[in-house]
């Protein structure tokens, strides 16, 4: 009932009219679910969006814990009835298909965490950002931010592509990777055990398996890379490579033939795209990996992408991305009623801390001992409902899992020198990257 603004207390709009409460910057998922929740509660919003929706964007698998949002957002019977491919688990499996397991939501989880989407976000985007408007936003596309002052604690002024000078009580940066206020007060640092870069593009006639696996999304290991599969609608999959930036430099490849080589030289996805057309360009996106030091100020907060992202290997971008802007929308309500910065520093700690466990997961997913664990579970530990747990997005809970989550990082310790829980991986066998 928090959405409801009779419910609050906040009187609506108690800014001046040429005064707004909140300017956000960015109309991705993060900025429209911040924009949409503190309009719900009576704030004058204002969003700039650069581009004009719909736009493409990467980051098509979403996960199950983001379904509660999508339900106070009046989302979910929207998502069921687009065309949006619905998403019951992630299998993952070796480049040769000798080794794989599927982990499903729907055999490990709370009904409500059964299913999730798979999505082409420019239609997903576009449903928020409309959804913003609906709830009272005031949405500009086709305005890029261009400068923000912060000096005044009370106040931020933002300059934008259209020459205007605006000012809001608060200003929050949902700007995305290229994360305007985080690179002009500093803190960003680039995560360096991930250097990846991504090729990726989209194909017709790429067969799935049968029943719900249909959806599921496909992580595909290579000794030195992976690929995503994500089957985003009834006919288009999402193909994706993931390379260690230093293959690229040195490959001599252009991002075309390293994808196409790759597939062709992978057995497990040569098999299922050998009638594979590619029906748009080969995007490519580098070093993604990223945290911020400073999320949060008197005048400002940092959320989704702007914040920090970590590796898609768990698919976790566009949750992180709402949760953050859930969590920040509340605590921004906070801050301008009573003018204390603990709900923000709560926001901030809770996001670190969510960082901070996907990072523990992602930062060993590129260790052979791991994947021998996480690939092979075994039901005696219990281990695959944390395991599933935590690829569905529970990572926000203060307790959660954490001792089965320790026992299973010790698992991985003792497979590590002695390989004693589960086969090893033949690993100099698997594909690699294609090189020259
Ligand atoms: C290779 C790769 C694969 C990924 N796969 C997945 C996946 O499968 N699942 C998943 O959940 N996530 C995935 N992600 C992550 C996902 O793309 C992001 O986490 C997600 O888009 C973050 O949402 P956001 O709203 O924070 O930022 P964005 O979606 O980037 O939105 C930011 C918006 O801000 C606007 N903007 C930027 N600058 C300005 C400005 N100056 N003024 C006004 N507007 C501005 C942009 O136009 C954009 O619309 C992947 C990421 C990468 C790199």
């Amino acid at each position: 009932m928090a959405d409801n603004p009779k419910s609050t207390g906040v009187p609506r709009r108690f800014g001046t009219h040429s005064m707004n409460d909140v300017i956000v910057i960015g109309g991705g998922p993060a900025g429209s679910t911040a924009a949409t929740l503190l309009a719900r509660r009576g704030l004058s919003v204002l969003l700039l969006e650069r581009d004009r929706f719909p736009r493409f964007q990467i980051g098509e698998s979403l996960l199950p814990y983001n379904n509660d949002l999508f339900d106070r957002l009046g989302l979910s019977e929207k998502l069921q009835a687009g065309d949006f491919f619905p998403k019951y688990g992630a299998e993952f499996v070796t480049g040769d298909g000798t080794i794989g397991y599927t982990f499903r939501f729907d055999q490990n989880l709370a009904e409500q965490y059964h299913r999730s989407f798979q999505v082409k976000r420019s239609e997903f985007d576009h449903l928020l950002l409309r959804n913003a408007a609906q709830s009272g936003v005031e949405v500009r596309e086709e305005t890029s931010v261009t400068a923000v002052q912060l000096d005044d604690p009370n106040r931020a002024v933002i300059e934008t592509s259209t020459g205007e000078r605006l000012e809001a009580r608060f200003v929050i940066d949902a700007s995305g990777h290229g994360a305007l206020i985080g690179n002009r007060i500093g803190g960003k640092s680039n995560v360096e055990s991930l250097k990846k870069v991504a090729f990726f593009a989209h194909y017709r006639n790429v067969p799935r398996p049968p029943g719900r696996d249909a959806g599921n999304t496909l992580i595909v290991v290579l000794r030195d890379a992976w690929f995503w599969m994500i089957p985003i609608t009834e006919e288009l999959m999402s193909v994706g490579l993931v390379v260690d930036r230093e293959h690229v430099k040195s490959c001599g490849m252009s991002p075309e033939e390293l994808l196409a080589r790759t597939i062709a030289e992978t057995p497990y996805v040569a098999n299922r795209m050998n009638a594979a057309e590619r029906v748009t360009q080969v995007y490519a996106r580098k070093d993604f990996s990223y945290a911020m030091e400073r999320m949060v100020g008197r005048n400002f907060a940092l959320i989704g992408d702007a914040a920090g992202f970590i590796d898609p290997i768990f698919s976790t971008g566009v949750f992180i991305a709402m949760k953050s802007a859930d969590l920040a929308a509340a605590a921004v309500e906070q801050r301008l009623r009573s003018g204390s910065m603990r709900f923000l520093r709560n926001y901030e700690r809770s996001v670190k801390g969510a960082l901070h466990k996907y990072f523990r997961f992602i930062s060993n997913f590129y260790r052979r001992e791991f994947l021998e664990v996480f690939m092979q579970p075994r039901p005696k530990f219990g281990l695959v409902p944390v395991i599933v747990g935590v690829l569905a997005g529970n990572v926000f809970a203060e307790r959660g899992d954490r001792l089965k989550l320790d026992l299973f990082f010790a698992l991985v310790a003792v497979q590590k020198h002695l390989g004693l829980i589960a086969p090893r991986i033949e690993w100099e066998r698997l594909p690699a990257a294609a090189s020259v």
